[in-house]
């Protein structure tokens, strides 16, 4: 999957572009932008531009060109791979030669006069919980005794989200109302939430995607997927905690999450895969229709993942945001051609633009927490911040700021883009 489009030398004639830590030409993602002044349309990101595909149809594979017409991406993410990577060639191609400057660059917008919109209509979401730090660090929470249920490193576990409520990065989020009943009180109260949280996650936008009643197997999961983003599940720790049971989560986690809405292709991060760590010793063997070996040599992203907060208090003062936490992204017990397969494997359909969540992804240790409940333990220690403020849950106008980098030796570092929100008040009940 390695060719010319990652070759460490090849440069853009955006100047822009070289060196640039999200997009230089190596990465080339996909997304929905407005300009200015103008209607929604498929681009793509170089540097510090946005190159407007439909002005550039005609110099396009045919069949991908006639795809760039309408305001989401999810018939181009239908494309098979070949399709797929035959744009991305083409795309490499336009932005390197300087042969091609003089026709392309009228299509260029400056990415910061541009607004971004959610890549695709997404039909239906769902996420995960394969960060098995994150899933001991709340079952310890909730169950101190018992943090993994029996069949954790048996299923990879998962509930249907909600897709309507999902928002690009930038869009505020409002703090919800909800009912909350701390253990010590006999009857719940209904009002804002007291313990608001981020999760940050890796979202998997799909492909192709199945017919009803066709599963996908393991080996070709992989060419479902059609690309990544950033994903921030914001949850409700106080309304997760009296709703969860029996049937899972539900008004603590559908009022709002948020994306990078630019599509990270797999193409992009194939110098990137690395083995799926070793499970440890003693843990059952997937069962066999989520084995495979080529999936186990190089079904885990090499990407480094973090979450910063900025406060009203550090914005007003100028002073940056401040990082939470950082780790790796193979902190993943499940590969994610493995919840593809896991999710089709009972004939669910899956459909092209569909939005899979990995649910947080944590380190083992406090430095990679994903999410404020486990640095905080439940509130209980809270973050001290640089300025001197402390924070256990969020406050009204924190921003939380997520992003994510691959980097390997030989190969030009990408990254994913922006991810950030900040919380607006509930509305007054
Ligand atoms: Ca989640």
């Amino acid at each position: 999957m390695i060719d010319e489009t990652h070759d460490p030398a090849r440069t853009s004639w955006v100047a822009s572009a070289n060196g640039h830590p999200d997009f230089p030409i190596q990465n080339l993602p996909f997304g929905i932008f407005s300009p200015e002044s103008g209607e929604a349309r498929p681009g793509v990101a170089i540097g510090d531009a946005i190159l407007d595909l439909g002005l550039i149809a005609s110099l396009l594979p045919e069949r991908a060109a006639t795809l760039l017409g309408g305001k989401t991406l999810n018939a181009l993410l239908a494309l098979p791979a070949d399709e797929r990577i035959g744009l991305r060639r083409r795309l490499s191609e336009l932005l390197s030669d300087e042969r091609h400057r003089r026709t392309v660059e009228p299509a260029l917008h400056d990415a910061a006069s541009c607004r971004l919109h959610l890549p695709c209509a997404i039909g239906d979401y769902t996420d995960f919980y394969v960060g098995i730090h994150h899933a001991n660090n709340i079952g310890r929470q909730f169950r101190p005794d018992n943090p993994l249920l029996p069949n954790y490193k048996y299923v990879p576990i998962g509930y249907h989200g909600r897709a309507s409520s999902i928002r690009p990065s930038g869009e505020p989020l409002t703090r919800p109302n909800g009912q909350r009943k701390a253990p010590d009180q006999e009857a719940p109260t209904f009002g804002p939430s007291r313990r608001l949280d981020y999760e940050l996650e890796l979202g998997v936008w799909i492909g192709a995607g199945n017919e009803l009643g066709q599963p996908i197997p393991i080996a070709e999961a992989l060419s479902h997927i059609a690309g990544f983003c950033l994903l921030n599940d914001w949850s409700a720790r106080d309304l997760q905690a009296w709703e969860y049971q029996p049937l899972g989560p539900f008004l603590a986690k559908n009022f709002h999450s948020t994306i990078s809405p630019w599509v990270i292709t797999p193409e992009a991060l194939a110098p990137f895969r690395i083995p799926q760590p070793a499970r440890a010793e003693g843990d059952p063997a997937p069962l066999p229709y989520l084995r495979n070996e080529n999936d186990q040599a190089t079904g885990a992203l090499g990407l480094i993942l973090e979450a910063a907060i900025s406060t009203p208090t550090m914005r007003q003062d100028n002073l940056p945001p401040h990082r939470i936490s950082h780790g790796p992204a193979a902190n993943m017990y499940w590969t994610v051609a493995q919840i593809v397969t896991h999710h089709a494997s009972n004939g669910c359909n899956l459909r092209p633009g569909d939005l899979l969540g990995t649910g947080t992804i944590s380190a083992p240790d406090r430095s990679g927490f994903g999410s404020m409940t486990e640095l905080t333990r439940g509130g209980a220690e809270p973050l001290a911040l640089p300025n001197g403020e402390t924070r256990g849950f969020l406050e009204d106008g924190d921003e939380i700021i997520l992003s994510a980098r691959a980097e390997r030796e030989g190969y030009v570092p990408i990254g994913f883009g922006p991810c950030h929100a900040i919380v607006r008040p509930a509305p007054v009940i």
